[in-house]
């Protein structure tokens, strides 16, 4: 048995997004968990899909003394204050002081976190842990797969563990696997070696899923490497690809990729297949966007034939990449072309909300909903929406992403524009559209609609793909820009390529 320090600080911070993560996004439940601190960092993760849940569970199952240190998460967003990031360090510090001495560290991170004094959120984090643990222990971290792996992120922990689906839908898992390894690290005292590549082109979220070619045989290598009988023969232990998180303004930004195990040069050499495995995949990351009148015009088309509903994804204006979630160019897209029977969540609009709960069901208020923030200089759609169906945010996920979660969001509504027959759901905290329980809040049963646009840019396919006729990829205004290339960076390491098969980036 040991004891083992748990803990956890996860941001995806796109630079360019709108608003900051503050203290108070990461004190907060949302869709995953407050702030957590002390024992009741137990049962505050019980029953989520995240990797602080798995871990803890397996660290019990393998008996360890789990030391709980905090936990606390915010909604992606650009860069955490530094009043934020100093907030959690203190608690993080003065835990780590007063409740060791340890054997062991485990930490659930993010990976793609930058705050205003730091670029790199994770490895300033281990750097300042390591200042209090010393060199020599043991730490291993559960990183996302939208990770932008840092060289001193490499360096300073012992072991990093990342997911390996996009959709997310092996968080806990990945918890779970990171102790695995730990554990073993623990019991067998054994030298490990590391090689840590990146590669030199950025690959838009939207072709990173793992549903979907290149990223699925990417994936099915990265757990073959592992996993493979020859591996284990060679003492591979451990392999991690994270693709990246684009909207990041930071020199290391970009896919990277880390090998653990006991022989160096099989270590290595798994590390160079990856890497030529992705880089010979370059130029398959790709696939069809379309504007949104394209896409209203589209799913109207297709939805006359089909038995399911037609997805438009508006994957700019995604809340899980820093996006408001409440632009309305799809919105108003659909509304123009009279899409009848269409349903787009969530818009983000807490005045709505309310207003729409005081209005009551049944009712009608003539009003504009979205463009709260006003991003790309959008203006509300007005229009007389009915009032269908009110909730008040607190639910249970259900799908195999937020499955668990318990939702803590606020005011809700369903309402309809008559005149078009388009239906908006209305939400107060922002939340990304990625589980069918969003819309069942509201009376809205997913599979029965004929168009729905959902504000997601991989994650909704987890839940929606298996009801889903087809899914059509909509650009419309948002915060988390599709295209690399359109995106005004300044700190971007040189060299590296602005999408697959882009152009060079030679600096600002
Ligand atoms: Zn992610």
């Amino acid at each position: 048995m040991a004891r083992i320090a748990v803990g956890g600080f996860q941001h995806e911070t796109n630079t360019f997004a709108p608003q900051q993560a503050t203290w108070e996004e990461f004190v907060r439940a949302d869709a995953w968990p407050p702030l957590l601190r002390g024992p009741e960092m137990i049962e505050g993760v019980e029953g989520f899909n995240i990797p602080i849940s798995g871990a803890v569970r397996r660290l019990a199952e393998l008996g360890h003394e789990v030391v709980p240190l905090a936990w606390a998460a915010a909604a992606p967003a650009s860069y955490v204050t530094a009043d934020a990031y100093e907030k959690m360090w203190a608690l993080f510090d003065e835990d780590l002081r007063k409740l060791g001495p340890f054997d062991a560290v485990y930490l659930d991170l993010h990976g793609a976190m930058v705050a205003e004094n730091t670029e790199d959120g994770e490895g300033e984090l281990l750097r300042r842990v390591r200042g209090v643990v010393g060199n020599d222990m043991p730490i291993v971290a559960s990183l996302d797969y939208h990770a932008n792996l840092t060289p001193e992120m490499a360096k300073l922990a012992t072991a990093l563990v990342g997911y390996r689906t996009y959709p997310h839908i092996d968080m806990a898992v990945t918890g779970k696997r990171a102790v695995e390894l730990l554990d073993r690290l623990l019991k067998e005292k054994r030298p490990v070696y590391r090689a840590y590549r990146q590669l030199d082109f950025l690959i838009p979220l939207v072709w990173q899923c793992t549903f979907i070619e290149p990223a699925k045989a990417i994936f099915d290598l990265v757990g073959e490497l592992e996993a493979g009988e020859k591996s284990h023969n060679q003492g591979i232990i451990s392999v991690t690809h994270t693709p990246g998180f684009p909207p990041a303004d930071i020199a290391q930004c970009g896919p990277a990729l880390v090998v653990y195990g006991h022989d160096r040069e099989a270590v290595e050499a798994a590390a160079d297949k990856l890497a030529q495995t992705v880089k010979a995949q370059e130029k398959a990351f790709a696939g069809e966007l379309l504007d949104a009148d394209a896409a209203a015009r589209r799913a109207i088309e297709l939805s006359k034939k089909a038995t399911k509903p037609i997805v438009l994804a508006d994957v700019q204006d995604n809340p899980g990449a820093g996006g408001t979630s409440d632009t309305v160019g799809l919105l108003a897209a659909l509304v123009r072309h009279k899409a009848k029977g269409a349903v787009i969540g969530m818009i983000v609009d807490e005045a709505a909300a309310k207003a729409a709960v005081e209005t009551g069901e049944g009712n009608v208020m003539h009003r504009g909903i979205g463009a709260v923030v006003g991003y790309a200089g959008e203006q509300p759609v007005v229009a007389d929406w009915r009032v269908v169906k009110v909730g008040d945010g607190k639910f249970t996920g259900t799908g195999p992403f937020y499955g668990g979660a318990r939702f803590q969001i606020g005011p809700m509504a369903l309402v309809t524009d008559e005149a078009s027959g388009v239906s908006a759901v209305l939400a107060s905290k922002r939340i990304q559209a990625a589980d069918q329980e969003m819309f069942r809040h509201v009376g809205v049963e997913p599979s029965q609609v004929p168009i729905l646009g959902l504000k997601s840019t991989v994650h909704f396919r987890a839940d929606f793909q298996p009801i889903a006729e087809t899914i059509l990829v909509v650009q419309s205004p948002g915060a988390h820009i599709t295209d690399p290339v359109e995106m005004p960076y300044k700190h971007l390491r040189k060299g590296i390529r602005l999408r697959p098969m882009g152009p060079v980036w030679n600096g600002a």
